[in-house]
């Protein structure tokens, strides 16, 4: 089922990638928060600059929306190189991937955004081009097939991933530098809001950005589409100033919650507690039971969740938390009704 939500921290349209070049910062010094990978990523790059060498290959892993793709074209810019962006799905045919690296220059940028989804065989021609920067292409076929050795240039593979564990061990092994996004804390968030704010001129106080980024999961992609939500219900509904109550009603007008969840979250948290009584329960019938895929709920719907506590990952399936319940405002089993109730 394809639904648009306001809180997924999938790109939902072209025109908010557009928007989102805007705001992306250029330079790591731009960069808010995430300060421990700043400062690996900033002492490789300035190495590998002083040393007149090609980065290492670099790994980044976490949930959509954190500034992985960001980070590549930082990477990119910081050592004057150029890059080139495809994703694991687009690149079917070894020819395609062929093509790509053999156009690459010294020391350019290659961006495989989820990686963990490259088909095997792409998978094991990268191997030598990653590790000897060289490639063995199959030409003919039968019993006029021949493989031809082709060198090329030293290149950064930066690869993108939601799921590192589903990265085969051989390609992880390969890559020098490794680095895990975390949520960002809401002091990060609302950093964001206000540079981002400054950028597009939208006259935003304090608290504004502050209630902003309380809902923004975590995510900075989810922050900048609930400032442009807010931008335009401040256009209308106000005087075009984004303060802590027009956030408020903008988003509350949207169903996005204090907590930024929206009815999505708000079913998920629901099914576990009532119809499988708490859970746990697997996200196969999850998926089912609420006409999703299952991908949508493991990248999109549960980082979230798991991170705020509200539920839980055990082998035999999601369980719900009391917080969960709490924010539901329902009694967990075994306690008086009306408990969370106030
Ligand atoms: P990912 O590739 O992990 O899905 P992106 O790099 O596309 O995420 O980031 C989404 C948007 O969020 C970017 O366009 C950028 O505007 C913003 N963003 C991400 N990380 C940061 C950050 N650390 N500081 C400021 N803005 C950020």
């Amino acid at each position: 089922m394809s639904r648009v939500r306001l809180v997924s921290p999938d790109l939902i349209s072209q025109d908010e990638e557009s928007f989102n070049q805007t705001l992306r910062p250029p330079s790591l010094e731009q960069y808010v928060g995430q300060r421990k990978i700043v400062e690996k990523l900033s002492i490789a790059l300035q190495a590998a600059r002083q040393r007149s060498e090609s980065a290492e290959h670099t790994l980044l892993y976490g949930p959509p929306g954190l500034g992985k793709t960001t980070l590549a074209h930082i990477i990119a810019n910081s050592m004057g190189a150029k890059i080139v962006t495809t994703s694991g799905p687009a690149l079917e045919r070894t020819g395609d991937l062929m093509g790509i690296l053999t156009n690459l220059g010294e020391g350019d940028i290659l961006f495989i955004d989820e990686i963990h989804r490259l088909p095997a065989n792409i998978e094991e021609f990268l191997y030598p081009a990653m590790e000897d920067f060289k490639v063995d292409f199959v030409v003919d076929k039968g019993m006029f097939a021949k493989t031809i050795n082709v060198p090329l240039k030293k290149f950064t593979l930066v690869g993108a991933t939601t799921r590192a564990g589903n990265l085969s061990a051989p390609l992880r092994n390969r890559f020098g530098l490794f680095f895990h996004l975390e949520f960002y804390p809401v002091e990060d968030l609302k950093k964001i809001i206000l540079r981002s704010a400054h950028i597009l001129e939208v006259p935003v106080d304090d608290a504004g950005a502050a209630e902003i980024a309380q809902r923004a999961r975590g995510t900075p992609r989810i922050a900048n589409r609930l400032l442009r939500r807010v931008r335009d219900y401040a256009d209308v509904k106000a005087d075009g100033n984004i303060t802590a109550e027009v956030a408020r009603q903008a988003l509350k007008l949207e169903g996005v919650d204090e907590q930024g969840l929206d009815e999505l979250d708000r079913n998920f948290l629901s099914t576990i507690i009532r119809l499988y009584k708490g859970g746990p329960v697997g996200v196969e019938a999850m998926a089912a039971t609420l006409n999703e895929e299952v991908d949508t709920l493991v990248d999109m719907v549960e980082p979230y969740l798991l991170q705020l506590g509200f539920v839980s990952r055990t082998r035999s399936g999601r369980m719900a938390n009391e917080p969960a319940y709490r924010h539901l405002k329902l009694s967990m089993p075994g306690r008086s009704p009306g408990l969370f109730e106030s």
